[in-house]
């Protein structure tokens, strides 16, 4: 059996090596490193595929969470609504503005931020939602978009895990992730769905106002060279990362579905067990479902829930088989964002799925061989 890896992104360049080195060599002997052809026809492509009117490239997923924020303009003590369960980042560059987090609980099937805790923690001083659209799908946006019209609050997707997702609506329209928001922000990081091979990230908005805004900010607020209208800062895709992931864009929805199917071997393998719980998708399909375009399995992520999540890590390292626990600890305990408003009993699902939440590896170069021996592993491990 092939090593297993938690991802795999030797595989993926082996298949679009000749690609990435004539364009990377190009560019080393154009030495257009910054704002280069590639850059901008990245962004073309990438607008084409999700269907929306403007992305703005920059320099990573967490800039460009922190630039929407700026480019709409949330001022210091602006509260903004964000989920307990999820990366430091979204809650990072909240408090790094000085607008004010405020935690909330979340979805015990979906994982995703929960909507009547949404709701109970709307003041009149709440500005902005920001759904994280976890593990590659997206939060209930019919619901949130409801709450942001009705409290007129901006909502800004943190689609840093779910590019390529569709939402399906109530009404049974379609959208990409990260389009459905006032504004979308995602990361390049290599690991990401879509990733490239160092930092980068980009902005998405159907709003040309604010796609406006946004192109001066991440530029120093420069909309006119050594003109600053506006406080900006330095977040650049730069043009070797863009030629990566020029490569990788057309073959972002075959991804999408290697992992689909990955999952979906997962989930047949876990049918019946007990005390394994599979990703539950919001379609209510369990991530196996042959039509389904709604989840990309960023992480497939399993709660084990007869307290033997920890021993099973330890049992997956004896076995050679990588794995993650996203995340160990809820942001409303983590020390930088302690807040005396946070009652424990706030957040009945976060705390229980610390404890209940493994990862088993996900990429796209997963073979039948691997996936029988970790659902084995897991399966006896955890019915012994
Ligand atoms: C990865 C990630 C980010 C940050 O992206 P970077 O490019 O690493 O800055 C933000 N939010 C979520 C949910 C992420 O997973």
């Amino acid at each position: 059996m092939k090593k297993i890896q938690m991802v795999d992104l030797n595989g993926q360049y082996q298949d679009i090596k000749d690609q990435v080195n004539d364009s990377i060599a190009t560019i080393l002997e154009t030495s257009a490193f910054i704002n280069g052809a590639d850059v901008k026809a990245f962004q073309k492509e990438l607008e084409t595929y999700l269907g929306v009117k403007h992305v703005i490239p920059c320099g990573n997923g967490t800039d460009a969470l922190q630039i929407a924020m700026m480019g709409l303009g949330l001022k210091p003590g602006d509260e903004v609504i964000t989920a307990d369960f999820t990366f430091a980042a979204t809650v990072e560059v909240i408090a790094l503005l000085k607008l004010t987090p405020v935690l909330v609980d979340v979805d015990a099937d979906t994982f995703n931020i929960d909507i009547a805790a949404i709701e109970k923690a709307i003041t009149p001083k709440t500005k902005a939602i920001v759904p994280v659209h976890l593990f590659g799908q997206c939060a209930n946006m019919d619901s949130i978009m409801e709450l942001a019209e009705k409290h007129n609050l901006y909502v800004i997707e943190d689609n840093a895990q779910a590019i390529g997702a569709n939402y399906t609506f109530k009404n049974g329209a379609k959208q990409k992730a990260g389009t459905i928001g006032h504004v979308g922000s995602t990361s390049f990081f290599p690991s990401k769905n879509l990733g490239c091979y160092g930092d980068g990230g980009a902005i998405f908005t159907n709003d040309d106002d604010l796609a406006h805004t946004l192109r001066g900010m991440v530029n120093h607020g420069m909309y006119v060279r050594y003109h600053h209208d506006v406080i900006g800062v330095n977040s650049r895709l730069d043009s070797i990362q863009a030629a990566v992931l020029r490569a990788k864009l057309p073959k972002l929805d075959a991804y999408c579905q290697a992992r689909r199917d990955a999952a979906k071997k997962y989930s047949m393998a876990f049918e019946g067990q007990e005390h394994i719980v599979v990703p539950k998708t919001t379609n209510g399909c369990d991530g196996i479902c042959e039509t389904c375009d709604c989840h990309v399995f960023h992480q497939y992520t399993l709660k084990i829930t007869n307290g033997k999540r920890d021993a099973l890590v330890e049992h997956f390292k004896e076995k050679g088989i990588p794995c993650g626990v996203y995340y160990p600890i809820p942001l409303h305990r983590q020390k930088a964002y302690l807040d005396e408003r946070y009652k424990e009993e706030d957040f009945p699902v976060t705390n229980q799925l610390v404890q209940e939440v493994i990862s088993l590896p996900m990429h796209t170069q997963l073979d039948d061989e691997q996936i029988n021996f970790i659902t084995a592993t897991v399966i006896d491990f955890v019915n012994d």
